[in-house]
């Protein structure tokens, strides 16, 4: 009826947080363990130049938002997606059932973005981003409350729980889709 929301038979789960904390690592397993397509954000904007050339000062490229948004409108209408992203305030609020906001401890951060050959302001930068916990209150400023979830990324054993909750938490979805 009118003002009813569109069900998807299959979720979409956006995995956020500062770089280094797994996102893609936990979103491939995730993918493998429920079958959902995996969309590495910053990947997709390379191989279809969803972007406006490269920004020198932060040493990434300059997203081009409003073509990543078009660029997945119907696959997240469809259902089914895992989005990988460090942030997530430009996609549209009903796109997603559930918000991970990954976190990871500063030094064993500040190892993985070393060993990825980050230094300087890069470095600094990222480990701040992680300690004002900037991914998660930019989460919670644009999705609703019940659907984020932050969970902390340390070590294998953590990203192993966080890939069985997330696929309990989908299976229970899909259940009650199907009734
Ligand atoms: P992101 O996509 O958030 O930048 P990655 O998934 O690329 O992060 O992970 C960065 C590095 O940290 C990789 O070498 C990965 O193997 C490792 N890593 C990620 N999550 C964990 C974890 N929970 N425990 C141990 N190592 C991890
Ligand atoms: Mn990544």
């Amino acid at each position: 009826g009118w003002g009813s929301k569109k069900k998807r038979e299959k979720p979409n789960i956006l995995i956020t947080g500062t770089p280094g904390t797994g996102k893609t690592t936990t979103a491939t397993a995730l993918a493998e363990s429920i079958q959902l397509r995996h969309i590495n954000i910053g990947d997709l904007v390379k191989e279809k130049n969803l972007h406006d050339g490269w920004d020198d000062q932060f040493d990434c490229y300059l997203i081009n938002e409003d073509l990543v948004c078009d660029e997945l409108e119907d696959l997240m209408e469809e259902g089914g997606n895992i989005v990988d992203y460090h942030g997530g305030d430009f996609f549209p609020e009903r796109w997603f059932d559930r918000v991970v906001v990954l976190q990871t401890e500063n030094s064993v951060l500040y190892d993985r973005l070393t060993k990825r050959g980050y230094l300087g302001q890069k470095l600094t930068n990222n480990i701040e981003c992680e300690i004002f916990q900037v991914l998660l209150e930019e989460a919670k400023g644009n999705y609703p409350e019940e659907i984020v979830v932050a969970l902390k990324s340390d070590c294998i054993e953590d990203m192993n729980r966080n890939v069985a909750t997330l696929t309990d938490w989908s299976d229970e979805k899909r259940e009650k889709e199907g009734e």
